[in-house]
């Protein structure tokens, strides 16, 4: 009987560990692997065009439908968002297509709220609907070149990882970056030390978020000295920043009170809404606090988050596609068990969370501390099939859990 070789490179059926026959020819494991290799890399240098730029371009007004599936309230924030979103998309569909004599500029995007009103969250859905690479980067973290800490190219080491290595798409990515307040100049004086954690890495941002070319360690940090750097053009990477800037209702005040137009007259006055001073928030406000003019400037979209009253963190817990009483029903509905909340339930929790002054992140905590119980038992109970969940169960429960030891403690 004839040998059975491999057609591409000889080898014989024994001396391989895997032989493919086809109707004429045969190809051996090793030669698979090379043929996939080298599929990879022209897939990589495949040149973009308009074509092949995967996301979809969406609407403003069916972006903040699509958000609000998800987000409640925040409508300011999502107009904004949505705008300057589409914006800059449609920025990139234009480029690609033709070189036009007016360039329009990148709007990437600050945002302003106490933690945990939603602003990741916005972020983070807002690249899931776009269906574009997305990371979170904390500018905690980071610091000048040459200190101990991470450079701000790490960022983009994370976007390529969310982008599977995929430049091209990194490329045209979201990040949205943490914390940006922590990063604020200390005191308006610049002293003769060096302020490594503050204005230092916000000068080291300021490329980043222009757009310049980056060489990216694929790796990320400095441990890998000896990485191939990838280069990444940041041009078309849409930056999300945001903070809590707490205080900075100090700074908005003092600046409507002064306004020598606008806010000055007495009637306009009295039509600001002290209990909500973010909602005038502006750029001057942001230089106020220790945000360098340079940066603000690469930051030229400012919004706003509302904080969340009992009202939104009600129907937080109810109303988005996946609020957490339906994650609790489903997770309850695998055991066959029919787990309904009352509304005396509902309001206890969102009771709570604003007693603890935990926002809607605390939401969750306290769900926990009162279900937790029942999902420990019920497993191995098939006598029950229904769970309700109102006041008094509620009570029952929280008043077991830690955050009632805390509070007696
Ligand atoms: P922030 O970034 O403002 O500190 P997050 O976006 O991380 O806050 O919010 C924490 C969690 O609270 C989110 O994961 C989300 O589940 C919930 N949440 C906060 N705000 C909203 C909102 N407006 N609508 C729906 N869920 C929200």
């Amino acid at each position: 009987m004839a040998q059975i070789t491999c057609s591409f490179c000889g080898r014989n059926k024994k001396d391989v560990d895997l032989m493919v026959s086809g109707i004429s020819a045969h190809i051996c494991n090793y030669c698979i692997d090379q043929a996939y290799q080298i599929l990879g890399e022209e897939e990589k240098n495949k040149k973009p065009s308009s074509k092949n730029l995967k996301f979809k371009l969406k609407k403003p007004k069916e972006l903040t439908q699509y958000l609000s599936e998800y987000v409640i309230g925040q409508y300011d924030a999502k107009k904004v968002l949505t705008v300057a979103v589409y914006n800059h998309y449609k920025r990139l569909v234009q480029k690609t297509n033709q070189d036009d004599e007016i360039k329009i500029e990148k709007s990437n995007i600050i945002m302003v709220g106490d933690t945990g009103t939603g602003k990741t969250y916005l972020a983070k859905t807002l690249a899931k609907i776009l269906e574009v690479p997305f990371c979170i980067a904390d500018a905690t973290v980071l610091t000048e070149a040459g200190y101990v800490g991470e450079d701000v190219e790490s960022i983009l080491t994370r976007l390529l990882q969310a982008a599977d290595y995929n430049v091209e798409a990194a490329e045209r990515g979201i990040v949205y970056i943490d914390e940006l307040d922590k990063i604020a100049r200390k005191s308006d004086n610049p002293s003769i030390t060096r302020d490594v954690s503050g204005e230092g890495v916000q000068q080291a941002l300021l490329k980043l978020l222009e757009g310049t070319i980056v060489n990216v360690p694929p790796q990320g940090g400095r441990k890998h000295p000896d990485q191939k750097m990838i280069p990444v053009n940041t041009e078309n990477i849409l930056f999300i920043c945001g903070g809590a800037f707490d205080g900075i209702g100090r700074h908005i005040a003092n600046r409507l009170n002064t306004q020598p137009m606008g806010f000055s007259k007495r009637s306009e006055t009295k039509q600001v809404d002290r209990s909500n001073l973010l909602q005038y928030v502006t750029a001057q406000d942001l230089k106020s606090f220790g945000l360098i003019p340079e940066l603000i400037g690469r930051l030229p979209v400012v919004t706003h988050l509302d904080p969340l009253d009992a009202v939104a963190l009600k129907s937080i817990l109810t109303e988005p596609k996946n609020a957490l009483t339906k994650q609790y029903h489903k997770l309850l509905g695998m055991e066959n068990v029919k787990l309904t909340f009352e509304e005396s339930g509902i309001d206890y929790i969102v009771e709570k969370a604003m007693e603890y002054n935990l926002g809607a992140r605390g939401l969750r905590s306290i769900c926990e501390a009162i279900i937790t119980d029942a999902m420990y038992e019920l497993p191995s109970d098939d006598s029950v099939t229904e769970l309700v969940i109102d006041k008094k169960y509620a009570e029952e429960q929280f008043d077991k859990s830690k955050f009632k030891k805390l509070q007696v403690a």
